[in-house]
């Protein structure tokens, strides 16, 4: 059950002299949601994401929590929390300091500070390390601690720049999924910037994608990933073809196309890479109209009838399969 506050960003905008950063950005995160902000590199994302937290003023629109204004308020009021990216702990401070260090601002006495950053420790599993410094600590372990010390300040949102990237890929795996369990436990609102697709497919009940300041589409994963409303989208967000047919645009999952012989299908082409993969054969087809399309396809399916780069083939699909997208 959620008893969190929704937050809204309204028509919320951010220039720097003559770029604009984000541009009028409408969007409404549900209480209790993992919501991942994707995209590519400039398009906007941590620019929002410090707006929300109040480290940068919006030059228009609003930021509105649980039906309040907090576009003016100091970060600390807001009821937000932002982890950084390169979780900026205090060096000469233990991990138990550093995470209470805002209730000691708060002028919270020493007892009371340490037993509330134990449960924090706890929750991210970290309390046998709460003597240490930070520089005794891995990466994975420093991040954990920065967890523990935002979400100290019981916030509704907990807002993620680019959380993992520091992580080398077999801690980030295990580091993501740790996100998602406290999400779950904590049942607040997360909001966490990334540049990878696998990692908004594993962590977000909602993907933001966003693209030249401005969002371009915004839904569950699998809507986002499965029904893609722009070229970009579909593009970005990969497995994906853009198929030009004379009654437009349409995204078709590389997983959807099937192989006839030539002739036989909806479109020639000519195959011209085939790559092995284990589970699956990615073939790439440079099909009528110049377009370079790929197919993939089961590794036993591709094995009953193995194809070479230079055969001529047909590409066929269902109705179904076809999502029409915008430029
Ligand atoms: P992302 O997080 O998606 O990579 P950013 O939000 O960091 O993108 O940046 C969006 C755009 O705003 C980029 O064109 C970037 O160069 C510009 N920008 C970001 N921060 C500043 C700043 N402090 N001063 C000037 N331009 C900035």
């Amino acid at each position: 059950m959620t008893t969190g506050q929704d937050l809204e960003l309204v028509s919320l905008t951010k220039r720097y002299g003559d770029t604009l950063a984000v541009d009028r950005v409408d969007h409404h995160f549900r209480a209790g949601s993992y919501a991942c902000l994707l995209g590519p590199s400039g398009c906007g994302k941590s620019t929002t994401l410090r707006m929300i937290a109040g480290h940068e003023d919006p030059s228009d629109g609003s930021i509105v929590l649980g039906g309040a204004d907090v576009s003016w308020l100091p970060p600390a009021k807001r009821g937000t929390a932002m982890m950084f990216q390169s979780y900026a702990l205090f060096p000469h401070l233990s991990v138990s300091d550093n995470v209470s260090f805002s209730l000691k601002m708060k002028g919270v006495e020493a007892a009371t500070r340490r037993e509330k950053a134990g449960e924090m420790l706890e929750l991210v599993h970290m309390t046998q390390f709460a003597d240490r410094l930070p520089d005794q600590l891995s990466g994975g372990q420093q991040q954990r601690v920065a967890l523990a010390r935002a979400l100290i300040t019981n916030p509704q949102v907990l807002l993620l720049d680019e959380p993992l990237s520091a992580l080398d890929p077999f801690l980030r795996i295990r580091m993501r999924a740790e996100l998602k369990r406290l999400q779950r436990e904590l049942g607040i609102t997360f909001i966490h910037v990334t540049h990878s697709q696998d990692e908004a497919l594993a962590l977000a009940d909602e993907i933001v994608v966003m693209n030249n300041a401005v969002i371009e589409q915004a839904g569950p994963a699998r809507e986002v990933w499965g029904a893609p409303k722009t070229e970009f989208v579909a593009r970005f967000m990969g497995g994906h073809n853009v198929i030009a047919l004379p009654q437009g645009h349409f995204a078709i999952r590389a997983d959807h196309l099937a192989l006839t012989n030539a002739a036989e299908g909806r479109l020639d082409g000519r195959i011209t890479g085939v790559e092995y993969q284990g589970a699956n054969v990615l073939l790439t087809i440079l099909a009528v109209g110049d377009q370079e399309v790929s197919a993939v396809l089961p590794e036993d399916q591709f094995f009953e009838n193995p194809m070479q780069p230079g055969a001529e083939v047909g590409l066929s699909w269902k109705d179904s399969a076809l999502h029409p997208v915008s430029a």
